[in-house]
């Protein structure tokens, strides 16, 4: 494990007059790290002097913050360049500079710098302190070639966004720690996002009451493994969930992504105990095989599993759970894909992000063989999410008639009726969405609501008094 500090170079700073006014356009793609990092970027390049802009025509430079996670997600990215250079060409404008950023930037590298859809600036994950001097350059046409890939990992490049840039649904985004030294073997973050390293306490604590004190009341903690979170040997993560909790003016503590295998009794004790913390865990399962566990690397059995959840529902009150599944693993028989059905039966999850099973170029998947058809891999992605959804509404079902209390996240999209005035997104400690249609409120304000209804994931809501 990484690990370093004292001194961290404050990389919110960024370097003087190296902004040429420049408009830069961000469009962002995975996960919440990498909306988090965007929101690092911006303030970065508005501290130099760049004006962000939110749309793609309007700017001088685009950037691109990238996943890596799926082959699909990278594939995205590439015709996202070629629609990027056409739009230009249609409206008879002069081309942007196109930068990529994030995880695609770190895995290719030199590499989406050449052919048809290459761009003009690759910067990985770790190196977002050099885009001012670099997009001052470029803009102004004295950037050698060689300068225009800048990637390799940095223990010590820890990025703080401004409060001001990132309250998302209410929640404001705290990265704590980058990188994982777990390496599952179908993941491709040891690698693009490189080694564990953790942000200190006290940065983490002096970025949250920063955000307290610019209004915000709930934060989500953010790594690619938070569980494992452990500062010098020497502050694990329920030490940090006490440290943080004790903020003043905080009032909700999330976190994401959190390993089945790091989520021990005495940090579910923690969470039951800390009545900030929210009783929602996201713990990816990805498979309910042991076999394929193993073959995955993921350091926990299907038992061990269930044990945890089963401890987590009598410790944590009204806890709720969601998981990651990969479907179509190498070597996953029908009856491992059974097991996963059970495993979604059993555990009776609130949400399911399921995916088919993506090779990526380096991991130690990748040396096995892909064995399993396409067409199965639909027919079983299919049939995980009938059964997600089966269970989900079951589970949702027996929830109408309760009363909940909820925080205002925002207007909701759509009104639920013509008349009854706008409709209100709540959502619950629990991270349960709930649909509130009637009356005018504040984002943040706390509201009881008495449940009518379902719609897909989201509860319809009545308020109660
Ligand atoms: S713990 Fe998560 S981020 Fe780390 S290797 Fe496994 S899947 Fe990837």
């Amino acid at each position: 494990m990484a690990t370093f500090q004292d001194n961290l170079p404050d990389l919110t700073v960024a370097p003087a007059a190296a902004g040429t006014g420049a408009s830069v356009y961000i469009e962002t793609y995975g996960c919440q790290m990498n909306v988090y990092d965007s929101q690092a970027i911006d303030g970065l390049l508005k501290r130099a002097g760049f004006t962000i802009v939110d749309r793609d025509l309007a700017a001088d430079v685009i950037l691109l913050n990238t996943c890596s996670v799926r082959d699909l997600a990278e594939h995205k990215v590439i015709s996202r360049v070629g629609e990027l250079r056409h739009r230009r060409r249609r409206a008879d404008l002069p081309q942007p500079v196109i930068g990529i950023c994030g995880c695609m930037a770190e895995r290719m590298g030199t590499d989406l710098r050449k052919g048809p859809r290459k761009v003009d600036l690759v910067v990985g994950v770790d190196n977002y302190d050099t885009l001012p001097d670099l997009l001052g350059k470029l803009t102004g046409g004295t950037c050698a070639t060689e300068q225009r890939t800048v990637t390799g990992h940095r223990s010590d490049a820890h990025y703080v966004a401004p409060p001001a840039l990132y309250p998302v649904n209410n929640s404001h985004l705290v990265t704590i720690h980058k990188g994982c030294d777990y390496k599952c073997t179908y993941c491709i973050v040891p690698y693009t996002r490189g080694p564990q390293s953790e942000k200190s306490p006290a940065a983490i604590i002096e970025e949250i009451s920063g955000i307290v004190s610019s209004g915000g009341r709930e934060v989500t903690l953010l790594g690619q493994n938070v569980t494992a979170y452990n500062w010098q040997g020497g502050m694990g993560f329920a030490a940090l969930l006490e440290k943080v909790s004790e903020v003043p003016g905080l009032e909700r503590i999330r976190f994401l992504t959190g390993h089945p295998h790091d989520m021990h009794r005495d940090l579910i004790d923690t969470i039951a105990r800390l009545d900030k913390v929210c009783p929602w865990l996201h713990v990816p399962v990805q498979s309910g095989s042991d076999r394929v566990l193993r073959r995955m690397k993921r350091y926990y059995t299907r038992d061990e599993y269930l044990e945890m959840v089963t401890y987590a529902r009598r410790a944590i009150k009204d806890v709720t759970f969601s998981t990651d599944f990969i479907v179509g693993f190498p070597g996953e028989t029908e009856s491992d894909f059974q097991a996963t059905l059970e495993i979604a039966r059993e555990v009776k999850y609130d949400q399911a992000f399921c995916f088919k099973y993506s090779e990526r170029p380096g991991v130690p998947a990748a040396k096995l063989a892909d064995d399993v058809s396409e067409d199965e891999k639909k027919r079983r992605l299919a049939e995980l999410m009938a059964v997600q959804e089966e269970t989900w509404n079951a589970v949702a079902g027996a929830c109408v008639g309760e009363i909940w209390e909820g925080v205002v996240e925002g207007r909701a999209r759509h009104q639920l009726t013509r008349e009854d005035g706008p409709a209100w997104r709540l959502r619950t400690a629990n991270n349960r969405k709930v649909i509130l249609q009637g009356g005018e409120f504040e984002v943040g304000d706390r509201l009881r609501t008495r449940i009518t209804g379902i719609k897909n994931t989201t509860f319809l809501g009545a308020r109660q008094d």
